[in-house]
């Protein structure tokens, strides 16, 4: 379990946080409480060495930076889910291993039974046979009891087994995701790369990759703070994202680095493409939250290489690269093919 401590100990955490709440800008709501809980509670050490590095940046926590936290080290933090789901799953196969070899046991009990009953009748025993068909009949109305427990934990084990799948599939995905873009991660795009580079493409098409480079960030961090370089990396994701085709897949490649890829595409589509994306970034107002004043604009460099045949994904994206460089220094905002 996540929280761990007393309805006490909780209710300690609870003044405290209200009061560190009522401090900052972030609305009330749960992503707010829980990020202050966990640091109040000092139960999450990643947590509170980035929240103590906002609050050197901005004393007053508002939505952004609270959702930030919240999306990289409270639900990130929860990754291990598919660990979890994992150790449940092996939780309910040894109960289940263990009723059926109750249910094993008690069947190899009757049976010896039975064979005492046979040979009881075999000799004719009679003074045998009355006390033997008592047990016999204790023990059948024993089994049917525990076979019927047994069919009941399978059926209780099947549901628990397809909301176990269901759980492990979600957390699957999550570990592909960058949890502040929500775009692909690193992972993600390796996997999709390997997926585009197998899959054969018809005459005339191939695999495209664009690498994009937001264009002088480090001064967006500097200028701006690091709360507003996180803001700026998600609106980037966004806009390279809307109006893309549905088949492209975006993938956060580094810090302010992304790769899109277009599956089976002609160079004429992926360059096309890589220069829709960098306009729609190009028309990004970034507005401060209260004036609406514009108070940033965001260009990016890009470069666009095809797959050549044979060439592995490295080759590919180092090419791709080597393009978005050629783009940084013919003077950046622009789009320069391999
Ligand atoms: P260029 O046009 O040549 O690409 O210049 P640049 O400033 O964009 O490139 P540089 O590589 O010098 O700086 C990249 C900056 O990106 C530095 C780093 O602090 C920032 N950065 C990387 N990851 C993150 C992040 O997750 N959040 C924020 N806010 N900044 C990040
Ligand atoms: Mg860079
Ligand atoms: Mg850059």
């Amino acid at each position: 379990m996540r929280y761990t401590e007393t309805r006490e100990q909780s209710a300690e955490l609870l003044r405290a946080v209200v009061a560190l709440m009522a401090r900052h800008e972030a609305a009330f709501n749960p992503l707010s409480y829980a990020v202050w809980y966990e640091y109040t509670a000092g139960t999450n050490a990643a947590l509170k060495h980035a929240l103590e590095a906002c609050l050197q940046a901005t004393p007053q926590l508002g939505d952004d930076a609270i959702a930030r936290l919240h999306a990289q080290h409270i639900d990130a933090a929860d990754g291990p889910a598919l660990q979890r789901a994992s150790g449940d799953l092996q939780a309910l196969m040894s109960d289940m291993a263990a009723s059926a070899a109750t249910t094993g046991r008690q069947a190899g009990v009757f049976g010896e039974q039975l064979s005492g009953l046979t040979d009881a009748l075999r000799t004719s025993d009679t003074a045998r046979l009355a006390p033997l068909l008592d047990e016999v009949s204790a023990t059948a109305t024993g089994m049917k009891q525990a076979v019927q427990a047994l069919r009941e934990q399978v059926e209780a084990s099947r549901l628990e087994i397809d909301r176990l799948h269901g759980d492990l599939s979600r957390a699957r995905d999550e570990a592909l995701v960058d949890p502040l873009t929500q775009v692909l991660n690193r992972k993600g795009l390796d996997l999709e790369l390997q997926r585009m580079l197998q899959s054969p493409s018809e005459p005339g098409r191939m695999p495209g990759v664009v690498m994009i480079d937001i264009d002088r960030f480090k001064g967006v961090n500097d200028t701006h703070g690091h709360v507003m370089g996180d803001r700026v990396l998600q609106v980037v994701a966004q806009a390279l994202r809307t109006g893309a085709p549905a088949a492209m897949r975006l993938a956060r490649y580094g810090g302010e680095e992304f790769v899109a890829l277009c599956a089976h595409c002609t160079p004429e589509a992926a360059l096309a493409e890589a220069e829709a994306m960098r306009l729609r970034v190009k028309a990004i107002r970034v507005r401060d939250r209260r004036t609406k004043d514009v108070v940033l604009t965001v260009t990016v460099s890009a470069g666009v290489a095809m797959a050549q045949p044979g060439e592995d994904a490295a080759a590919l994206v180092a090419r791709a690269d080597e393009a978005m460089y050629a783009a940084k220094r013919g003077g950046r905002d622009r789009v320069c093919a391999a």
